[in-house]
C-alpha cells in the first residue's frame, strides 16, 4: 500500500465557518487524511475567543459530519499556544499524526513551519469578507444573520452550549 499523505491546517475556529469547512474540502482534495488544529486551545470566554477547545471540537466533529466527511479522513486536535515561536512546530509535531504539507494563510504560521523544512501551501480564501470568525462573531453580538455563514450543526452547538447569551454577556463593559 502506498504511504498515506497527510496535511495539517491550524486555525482557532472561534467558530469554524464555510471559510474553514471549503479548505478541509481542498486539502482532502490533495491528500489522503487531514488533521485539524485547534489553534489557541487554552483561549475561552472572552469576545475573540469565545468557545472552549472542547466546544470547538463538537463543533468541528459535527460540521465534517454533516459535510459526509468520513471520519477515518481526519484528526481533530487540541494545541495550546507557547511563549516561544521557535519552539511551536515541535509542540505541533508532539501532538499530531505524522504530516507532510502544511495549509495556512498566517504568514507566522507558513514562516515558522517552511523553517522547519515542511512543505506550506497558501489555499485561496473563499469569500473573507463574510466567511471569517470575526465576521461571524460580530454579527452574533449586533443580532445579524451570522447562521448563513456556518454549518447548520454547528447552530446547534452554539444554541445548545447557549454561546450567544455568553457572548452578549462578555461584551458588557466593565467585564
Ligand atoms: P484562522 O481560524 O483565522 O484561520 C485558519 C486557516 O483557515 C487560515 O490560515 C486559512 O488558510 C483558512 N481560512 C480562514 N478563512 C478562510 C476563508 N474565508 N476561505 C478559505 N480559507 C480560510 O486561524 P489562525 O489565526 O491562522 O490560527 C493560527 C493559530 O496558530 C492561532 O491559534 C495561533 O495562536 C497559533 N500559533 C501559535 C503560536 C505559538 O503558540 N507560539 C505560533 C504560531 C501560531
Amino acid at each position: 500500500m502506498a504511504d498515506i499523505m497527510r496535511g495539517l491546517l491550524v486555525g482557532r475556529m472561534q467558530p469554524i465557518h464555510e471559510g474553514h469547512m471549503d479548505v478541509i474540502r481542498r486539502i482532502l482534495g490533495d491528500v489522503d487524511e487531514v488533521i485539524i488544529c485547534i489553534g489557541s486551545a487554552q483561549l475561552s470566554h472572552s469576545i475573540k475567543d469565545p468557545f472552549t477547545a472542547g466546544e470547538r471540537t463538537m463543533m468541528i466533529n459535527k460540521a465534517l459530519t454533516e459535510h459526509g466527511i468520513p471520519a477515518s479522513s481526519y484528526y481533530i486536535t487540541p494545541i495550546q499556544d507557547i511563549a516561544c515561536n521557535s519552539l511551536w512546530v515541535a509542540q505541533v509535531e508532539m501532538l499530531t499524526p505524522p504530516f507532510e504539507v502544511v495549509y495556512s494563510g498566517n504568514s507566522l504560521v507558513q514562516r515558522l513551519f517552511l523553517e522547519a523544512d515542511y512543505k506550506v501551501t497558501e489555499p485561496p480564501l473563499f469569500n473573507r469578507e463574510i466567511y471569517s470568525g470575526t465576521e461571524v462573531r460580530r454579527r452574533m453580538l449586533v443580532g445579524e444573520d451570522w447562521e448563513s455563514l456556518i454549518p447548520k450543526s454547528v447552530i446547534e452547538v452554539i444554541k445548545e452550549i447557549e454561546g450567544i447569551p455568553r457572548l452578549k454577556h462578555l461584551s458588557k463593559k466593565g467585564t
